[in-house]
């Protein structure tokens, strides 16, 4: 059984600023945001990293492409646009070791990295 920060948020038992929320997945605001918006898509199952993926989590993974097309037309920048990033184990700078994808808007990005 895993027990990551984010476990621990969708649990309730510590606080996280929550922007969606449904059955499959939890997006909520990164503490040390990036860009002027910068949350994280996580799904609840648990998932270590883009490497355990299963191909019958694929609807997991499209339900995270289709909350960020929401989230951007939501906040009014579908058109302008955005960065989804997903870190991937150790080399890949990944930190929490539950599945989570960042989103990044509200500036024009440089071409740099989260
Ligand atoms: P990673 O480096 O694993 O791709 O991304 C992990 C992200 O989780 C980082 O951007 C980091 O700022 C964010 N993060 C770590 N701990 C917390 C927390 O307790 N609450 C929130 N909202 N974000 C966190």
């Amino acid at each position: 059984m895993s027990d990551t920060i984010f476990h621990k948020i969708i649990a309730r038992e510590i606080p996280a600023t929550i922007e969606f929320e449904n059955d499959t997945l939890i997006v909520i605001r990164d503490i040390n945001p990036q860009a002027p918006f910068h949350c994280l898509i996580i799904p609840k199952k648990t998932i270590r990293s883009i490497q355990q993926l299963e191909p019958e989590d694929s609807h997991i993974l499209m339900e995270m492409i289709s909350t960020a097309q929401k989230l951007a037309k939501d906040n009014g920048f579908d058109s302008k646009g955005y960065r989804l990033i997903m870190n991937c184990e150790e080399w890949g700078g990944q930190t929490v070791f539950q599945l989570h994808m960042h989103m990044l808007s509200g500036t024009h990005l440089s071409g740099g990295f989260a």
